[in-house]
């Protein structure tokens, strides 16, 4: 897992690298120092903290820069110094920001506020801009409803003890201008809050202004053009906990020193692996491993990695896979051959464990990110119906198996028809979302979220009981209620229906999933606008 842990795991080691280059001067010793801070990088950028990235990645640039000659080590006292300048400030960033432990929550607690799932920082947003923006009152109400109310402070403005915020909104004076004791505020706000997101909006569409600030150190630059949706869905993103299982690669290679060399640079950068020697047991080995890439070596015994990679891709569920193949092989043509064949990227070995990492982390990100938009519905980004009813029946077995409880909600939005009909399917559209988006905020990101029709969305919720379940859910009912929808012609509102039913009364995904159906056909019939649970008529209720 991506933990603050790891990282501290990782510092320590990038310090002990450091160390033993510093009392020995060898230059094999600079290159695990290397290796290692660029892996910190990457689990840096992965926890979403660019700005420690970055200061990172400046001390990764002087180091690389004395990478390439062995000769010019032990290094001169000078570069040493620009190192260790580096390092050390480094080093202080990341104690400033190394994130107090997250409060542990009480599952069962139906008056936790579900927006400090995560701890504080996790959804704290600042908002810098004057105090009379016209765009002010619209963004912050906006922020508020999606789980994520802003702390509003006017430019130049920050106290002392400001604490540090997930985000940091920036709103120009004027649209469309950014002027250079602005640009300048950003890279204030760039040196004090190093691991907050910085969002620039009402950027000029013009790379001038872009490189300015990102130069001063913005991550994101909105153009002036975009509306706040936009924001709203990058901070849901920013918040959303990764379903962080670590990558896993499958390395093909009969020789064992090859093997183990391979496995180490990948271990350095947190890429689990295993190893297997003959080509004879790829399949079942892909079958029980489930690898995110293949390393696959090219002359091994019995069948060549070209011939294994096509063995593989008669498989469909391996069609995508990335395979990435490891030889000595110089010759072009061969090369060529094996690309055509299914392979995907071609290293020879020996390979340098910086690049190798970095071509396996690419591959596979792309590869996941694939999968992903396989499972994630296009209008929402939440699960689709047919990952959404898989998931569920894992949760169920899950929570069968350790005892837990669980509790399914089915959510139909009312009278959605007439919405389409008087205001368009366009406001349509954006009425589903923002109930996407409001279930995003205001759920636990542990929480399984789908969308199950067009208007309709299944939520399932772990270690709750049904009391719970109605209590979280009525009141992201009462919200909604409240949600203003905008378009052109001003806003209109709109009310969702709900029923629930418990593992404890309903011991299968199926069986969920009807008893809530039930349950919501019920709250229609007896007047919409409303959470009924499974079993009780609303006579009960
Ligand atoms: P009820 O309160 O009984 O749920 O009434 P309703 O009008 O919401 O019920 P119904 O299920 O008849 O209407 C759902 C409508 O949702 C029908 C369909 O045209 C519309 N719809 C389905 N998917 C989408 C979508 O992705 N976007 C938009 N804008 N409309 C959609
Ligand atoms: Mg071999
Ligand atoms: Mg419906
Ligand atoms: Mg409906």
């Amino acid at each position: 897992m991506a933990t603050f842990h790891c990282v501290t795991t990782l510092v320590e080691t990038l310090k002990g690298h450091w160390q033993q280059y510093r009392a020995s001067g060898d230059f094999t010793l600079f290159v695990e120092f290397t290796v290692s801070l660029n892996s910190l990088i990457e689990h840096l950028a992965d926890r979403h903290l660019p700005g420690l990235a970055r200061t990172a990645q400046e001390l990764e640039n002087t180091a690389l820069a004395l990478f390439g000659d062995a000769t010019r080590h032990p290094l001169a006292p000078d570069q040493i110094n620009a190192i260790e300048g580096k390092f050390f400030r480094l080093l202080d960033e990341l104690k400033r920001h190394e994130d107090p432990p997250l409060p542990s929550r009480r599952h069962s607690d139906p008056f936790a506020d579900e927006a400090d799932d995560a701890g504080g920082r996790r959804r704290s947003v600042l908002v810098v801009a004057a105090a009379e923006h016209p765009w002010l009152k619209a963004l912050g109400d906006q922020l508020a409803s999606f789980g994520f109310p802003p702390r509003i402070v006017p430019w130049f403005g920050l106290t002392a003890d400001e604490p540090a915020p997930l985000a940091i909104l920036c709103l120009p004076d004027l649209p469309d201008a950014w002027p250079a004791n602005a640009v300048a505020a950003i890279g204030e706000l760039r040196a004090r809050f190093p691991a907050s997101h910085i969002y620039c909006l009402a950027v000029p569409a013009e790379l001038e202004s872009i490189v300015r600030l990102q130069r001063a150190g913005a991550d994101t630059c909105v153009p002036v053009a975009s509306g706040s949706a936009d924001i709203l869905v990058r901070l849901l993103d920013l918040v959303r906990e990764d379903e962080t299982e670590a990558d896993r690669v499958l390395v093909v290679e009969d020789s064992p020193t090859a093997s183990v060399l391979v496995r180490r640079a990948l271990s350095q950068h947190g890429i689990d692996s295993l190893a297997v020697a003959d080509p004879r047991r790829l399949l079942e080995a892909a079958a029980s491993y489930r690898p995110d890439a293949i390393l696959m070596d090219m002359y091994m015994p019995f069948c060549s990695g070209v011939e294994a990679t096509a063995a593989l891709r008669q498989m469909a569920e391996y069609q995508a896979l990335p395979v990435i193949y490891l030889s000595s092989e110089s010759d072009i043509a061969q090369q060529v051959e094996a690309l055509r064949l299914g392979g995907d990227q071609f290293l020879t070995k020996p390979v340098n464990p910086v690049v190798l990492a970095a071509v396996v982390k690419t591959k596979i990100a792309r590869y996941r990110e694939m999968r992903r938009s396989g499972q994630h519905d296009g209008l929402t980004r939440l699960l689709n119906h047919s990952t959404a009813k898989m998931r569920l029946g894992q949760r169920v077995a899950e929570a069968q198996a350790n005892g837990g409880r669980l509790a399914v909600a089915m959510l139909d939005i009312d009278r959605f028809k007439s919405i389409n009909d008087t205001w368009g399917h366009p406001v349509g559209d954006q009425v589903i979302r923002n109930l996407a988006w409001l279930l995003r905020g205001r759920l636990r990101s542990s929480d399984l979220i789908g969308r199950y029709g067009g208007e309709e969305f299944i939520v399932a919720l772990s270690g709750t009981d049904l009391a719970d379940a109605v209590a979280q859910l009525d009141r992201i009912r009462q919200d909604f209620a409240m949600l203003p929808h905008s378009h052109d012609g001003g806003v209109i509102h709109a009310t969702f229906s709900c029923g629930v039913a418990a593992l404890a009364d309903h011991p299968s995904a199926a069986a969920l999933i009807g008893a809530a159906d039930d349950a919501l056909l019920e709250a229609k019939r007896s007047g919409r606008n409303r959470v009924l649970a499974a079993g009780y008529s609303i006579s009960h209720s």
